[in-house]
């Protein structure tokens, strides 16, 4: 099918100019042709995506291991697509981006900005999975605030988000809130995890950061004689769940 599309452009489409850059001008034709067909499925495809010619995007869900890429991502062409797909184009205008800073979490959402934060080191070298999941966690909360959902409730995780994080876990076929495809040693790569001791709070630091050395974080954040142990970050996710 792509074969086909990118005969006809290399046989018509092309002027001098164009051709004049060889395959390379040809090749980004038929990217973007590419593209273009692989949008109207709207399963958070990217450009960067390379499909087997037989690809079925009836039974395939944004979670397809086929998605996966070595490099990262175009976010801002993942979250329209999924805009459209569960989120009834509610969520436009909304601007995504990696944020190299964000460690505690995989992402946040700026509602009075209308912006969604992915955490650059939580994703890196990590599945596109986890990525999508990370991408709808986000975009629920945005979608809820469109609604005119109360912050605090939307932020805390309430009613509201649980139904919808069920509609759209029910739509992928997996719950978007489990960690199973985190590859754990990769993410330890980059950041770890620790505990306190006495009130068991949990804080995630950039690798090589000794939390209890961090004085001003640890005076403002944590009034309690106990100190901080480093923890496995797959043992921080089984506590919570
Ligand atoms: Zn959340
Ligand atoms: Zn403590």
């Amino acid at each position: 099918m792509y074969r086909t599309q990118a005969f006809i452009i290399d046989e018509s489409g092309l002027r001098p100019s164009e051709m004049a850059l060889g395959t390379r001008s040809s090749r980004r034709h038929n990217d973007l042709d590419r593209l273009t067909i692989q949008k109207q499925w709207n399963l958070g495809i990217t450009s960067e995506v390379d499909l087997p010619e037989d690809f079925d995007p009836s039974t395939a869900s944004p979670l397809d291991e086929r998605f996966n890429t070595e490099v990262k991502p175009d976010l801002g062409e993942m979250l329209r697509q999924f805009d459209i797909s569960y989120f009834q184009g509610k969520i436009k205008g909304y601007r995504i981006e990696w944020n190299a800073s964000l460690i505690t979490a995989y992402g946040r959402t700026n509602f009075s900005q209308n912006k969604i934060s992915i955490s650059k080191f939580r994703h890196q070298g990590q599945r596109r999975s986890v990525l999508v999941k990370s991408i709808l966690h986000q975009a629920i909360h945005a979608y809820l605030d469109k609604l005119g959902l109360n912050r605090r409730e939307n932020a805390a995780h309430g009613k509201d988000f649980k139904i919808e994080k069920s509609r759209i876990s029910k739509a992928l076929g997996e719950d978007i809130a489990s960690r199973d495809d985190v590859n754990w040693t990769q993410a330890e790569e980059f950041i770890s995890a620790h505990q306190c001791t006495k009130c068991k709070k949990i804080l995630y630091r950039r690798k090589g950061q000794d939390p209890n050395k961090v004085k001003p974080y640890t005076r403002v954040y944590h009034d309690c004689p106990g100190s901080f142990r480093p923890i496995k970050m797959m043992e921080t996710y089984r506590a919570k769940e």
